[in-house]
């Protein structure tokens, strides 16, 4: 069977070799006689798998020592409560909101704690990234961005600098693109956009803030208590875990973040330069915060938007379709997606465009 290009948000395309190397290794990993999917999550050769993946991830993002690093279940959405349970110190957090998961990041932990929401782009259906100059507040437990807006496509240019621990939804643009990790006092991210299959979550945390966990956070969401069972206060999305540690060895093969970072921008420039010259199809994200993961654009013209999408599928290029709430199109061109795949959206555009 042919392969399309998948454009889709998440869960989205895996890389090939991984997938691959997943279906030769299925039914007997190594010389276990069995599957991964099979083994117990405390046994030495699955304890193995956890660790190679963890040492993948630490090498790929450069995180120090004094962080830990967790594989825990409910995605990112999860997090949204636990972020309050494990840091909500004082009581009060400050949270950007620039775009609907920053913003439902925020309405989650008002549950937990005084939450403040310090720049919005909301007003401006969430087309670039709301400025919080002379806005941070000093007395916050912490301060919570989304670095890459998945549905809106816009990205942070610059970091905000603030005195509260900087707590970061990376969902959709984790090891896309480079980060400084000590910057953060939490990462964190679902894995199905950049990182693997769907349903776990990667958290990369600050050990000094570790510890602070309200009385009311339940055991597995609280940081401190899975840092210290290795994400095992109970059993692990195991085969997730497996995927993402393959994923994460293609990815060093490739010279790692740094390396899939330039390829992801030339991935992006390609498409947003041909958009910018096109008389059919509009960016729909300020130019400056144009997302390198999430390229959003429309024609302008519902009923040709969708007869962009049915043609481009025709053509092997899938889930395009726009999130509701912006309309049009949405090319999702993740680590995974490789530069001919963009390429041919780029030539179906065009023809699309002559004919239109
Ligand atoms: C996809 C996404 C989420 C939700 O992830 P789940 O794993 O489904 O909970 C949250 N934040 C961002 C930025 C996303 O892209």
């Amino acid at each position: 069977m042919d392969r399309v290009y998948n454009f889709s948000p998440g869960p989205s395309a895996l890389p090939l070799p991984v997938l691959e190397k997943v279906q030769t290794e299925l039914l007997a990993y190594g010389n276990t006689g069995m599957s991964v999917m099979e083994m117990s999550h405390r046994s030495n050769m699955y304890l193995d798998i956890y660790h190679e993946t963890e040492a993948r991830l630490r090498q790929l993002m450069h995180i120090p020592d004094d962080y830990a690093v967790l594989f825990l279940h409910g995605g990112a959405t999860m997090q949204f409560a636990s972020i309050p349970l494990n840091l909500g110190k004082t009581g009060k957090a400050d949270f950007i909101d620039s775009g609907n998961f920053a913003h439902g990041a925020a309405v989650e932990a008002k549950k937990y704690l005084d939450a403040r929401i310090v720049a919005s782009s909301r007003d401006d259906n969430y087309t670039y990234i709301p400025c919080w100059d002379g806005k941070l507040n000093d007395d916050a437990d912490f301060l919570h961005i989304t670095t890459n807006n998945t549905i809106y496509g816009t990205h942070y240019v610059k970091l905000p600098e603030g005195n509260a621990p900087l707590v970061a939804d990376m969902s959709s643009n984790i090891l896309g693109e480079v980060y400084d990790v000590t910057k953060f006092g939490v990462i964190y991210a679902g894995a199905q956009k950049n990182i693997g299959p769907a349903g776990m979550c990667v958290m990369v945390v600050k050990k000094d803030l570790l510890g602070n966990a309200s009385p009311i956070c339940p055991k597995l969401l609280n940081w401190a208590a899975q840092t210290e069972n290795e994400s095992m206060i109970n059993t692990p999305n195991t085969f997730a875990i497996y995927v993402a540690g393959l994923c994460m060895e293609w990815l060093l093969g490739l010279g790692g973040v740094e390396a899939i970072e330039k390829i992801n921008q030339q991935k992006a420039a390609l498409l947003y330069d041909f958009i910018d010259n096109s008389k059919l199809f509009t960016a729909t994200a300020q130019k400056e915060y144009r997302s390198i993961m999430n390229v959003t654009f429309v024609t302008g013209d519902k009923d040709k938007d969708a007869a962009f999408v049915k043609f481009a599928a025709g053509k092997g290029l899938v889930n395009l379709k726009g999130h509701r709430s912006v309309g049009g199109m949405r090319a999702s061109i993740y680590n995974a997606m490789p530069m001919e795949g963009v390429q041919a959206l780029v030539d179906a555009m065009k023809e699309f465009e002559m004919q239109a």
